[in-house]
């Protein structure tokens, strides 16, 4: 603790800079571009309206709800009207006053929640399996081995200083194999003859240049990961790219190289390297299992079945669930939080996190617990049951040109327009319900080309962008077909040449697509990825 409370002091200068760039702005004393260069290390950047953004890092996504709830406490005082959940499992607040910032972030680290990395040329938030420790396919937890890297990271400034972003990720399974493959590093649970570690994957990414990943390393053991983290940490810092912006991500650096030569490389700066882990603690989740509250209660209707057949999923543990909360556009109110803390705390469930889907989950419910929490959300946050049951819940869009500076299109509204779309399209297909509602997870639509809904690994993407037809400048999305991540095939999505359609026909082409995709499964037994994929490589 006092390590951390040093560090923040060492840090409090430049919240201090930020601070006065504010009020100096405010007063067009500074331009918008020196005042994100003060906030964008801390993930703290202007939005439209004369307000900011605060991102939260949250390893994982993965808050106790005792922290979930100060979230509320800051946003009831410091009137921040929402939180956004974003697709790196950040908990971002919104429309923060210019004058409450400081109190905000202040706030914050005084419950042990930090900004730092938060956004810039930085060490960034650690993704983590959603359902690492309880999923019933875990190899290993690998919370406890994230969250050791990030402790241990925080204070090595090298990190937080970089020519551009760098992003990891720990995966408990093969499940999540490629996501991990589209880092800047991933790392995989492997165990080999009862010994713990990793097969870790390099300069993957998505954005501008996207790429999947190499195999860097087969098998790492446990013991040398952070001296794998630190050694990437020493060469990126060394030798990334600080002139070039376009061509500063890792994966550049990889590909001038050669990735032989850049293994070469890394080696020397890994052989070098001594660093020893940092304190792991494993978390004992038979403990929290035994201390989630059963109920006695039962619920029979057919909305109830379904809502539980779309958001439980089995755990490692007998009678325990893991239980996903699909949220709006990944918006949450202080009260929406308040009402779900009362919630957690009435089935003492110790966790919650954020997901890449911009939902929540609760890792560990008891199964009787459900009916109770049906009601409970019924009466309290309706929106959250319907949610579920709408397919619009399940398309992954970024928050859009309608919040972000540098948006072009209104992504969120896209989506509401496609979801809109696919609701109409299971009403006549009824007995493909289930298919379209699990299938439409992979659409992904981005407000523009910096892809934070993950277009480059989407079967079916959007980027937003305007094009002149006829002389006028009109609203319109790129389409992106084919992306696939699975054992046997690997492609990202690819551009479709001339494929940029006004923004309202994306809904209807969605709509034909899944026609179309549903015809076909009437024939051979395919996912619509592998649809996806085959379709653009016939057509196009
Ligand atoms: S993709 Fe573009 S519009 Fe969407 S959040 Fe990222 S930067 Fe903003």
């Amino acid at each position: 603790m006092e390590r951390i409370e040093e560090k923040l002091k060492d840090i409090e200068k430049e919240y201090l800079e930020l601070q006065e760039g504010i009020i100096e702005y405010s007063n067009n004393n500074l331009k918008s571009a020196d005042l994100k260069k003060r906030g964008s290390k801390f993930g703290i950047y202007e939005q439209k309206g004369k307000t900011m953004m605060l991102r939260l890092k949250a390893v994982g996504g993965e808050l106790s709800i005792e922290k979930f709830r100060s979230l509320a406490n800051i946003m009831k005082k410091e009137e921040i009207p929402y939180l956004h959940l974003s697709t790196r499992q950040n908990y971002q607040l919104h429309e923060v006053d210019f004058e409450k910032v400081k109190d905000t972030i202040e706030l914050c680290n005084s419950k042990e929640m930090y900004f730092r990395g938060g956004g810039g040329n930085t060490f960034r938030s650690i993704l983590v399996s959603t359902y690492t420790g309880v999923d019933k396919r875990n190899i290993f937890d690998v919370m406890p081995y994230a969250r050791m890297v990030e402790n241990e990271v925080f204070f090595m400034d090298k990190a937080f200083d970089f020519g551009r972003k760098l992003k990891i990720g720990f995966s408990n399974s093969l499940d999540d194999e490629f996501v991990m493959a589209v880092q800047d590093m991933g790392f995989i649970a492997k165990e080999i003859n009862g010994e713990r570690g990793f097969k870790v994957y390099c300069g993957g990414g998505m954005g501008r240049g996207s790429k999947i990943g190499h195999v860097l390393i087969e098998f790492l053991p446990e013991d040398d990961l952070l001296r794998a983290v630190k050694a990437l940490i020493d060469l990126f810092y060394d030798r990334g790219d600080r002139v070039n912006r376009m061509q500063a991500r890792l994966r550049f650096l990889v590909e001038k190289m050669g990735f032989e030569g850049f293994k070469k490389l890394y080696l020397d700066y890994f052989e070098k390297e001594t660093i020893k882990n940092g304190k792991i603690s494993k978390i004992d989740y038979e403990k929290k299992v035994k201390e989630l509250k059963q109920f006695e209660m039962t619920e029979d209707s057919e909305k109830f079945k379904l809502w539980q057949d779309i958001c439980t999923k089995e755990t490692k543990f007998k009678d325990v669930v893991s239980l996903v909360l699909y949220v709006k556009n990944g918006d949450l109110t202080a009260e929406d939080i308040e009402k779900l803390y009362i919630l957690m705390k009435e089935i003492n469930t110790p966790t919650i996190r954020a997901t890449i889907n911009q939902n929540l989950v609760i890792p560990l419910v008891h199964k009787s617990a459900i009916p109770y929490i049906y009601r409970y959300l019924n009466e309290k946050i309706p929106e959250i049951v319907s949610e579920t049951i709408s397919i619009r819940g399940q398309i992954r869009a970024c928050v859009g040109a309608k919040v972000c500076m540098i948006g072009v299109q209104d992504s969120a509204a896209i989506a509401d327009a496609i979801g809109y779309e696919l609701d109409q399209l299971a009403k006549e297909f009824p007995q493909y319900r289930k298919i379209i509602f699990k299938e439409a997870k992979n659409i992904r639509i981005s407000g523009c080309p910096s892809s934070c809904a993950g277009v480059p690994v989407a079967p079916l993407g959007f980027i937003g962008l305007k094009k002149k037809i006829n002389d006028k400048l009109v609203d319109c999305m790129q389409v992106y077909m084919g992306g696939i991540l699975t054992e046997s095939v690997q492609s990202l999505a690819f551009e479709i040449p001339n494929l940029i359609l006004p923004i309202d026909e994306i809904p209807i082409l969605v709509k034909s697509l899944f026609k179309d995709y549903l015809e076909v499964l009437q024939v051979y037994d395919m996912t619509f990825s592998s649809y996806m994929y085959e379709r653009r490589l016939e057509e196009f």
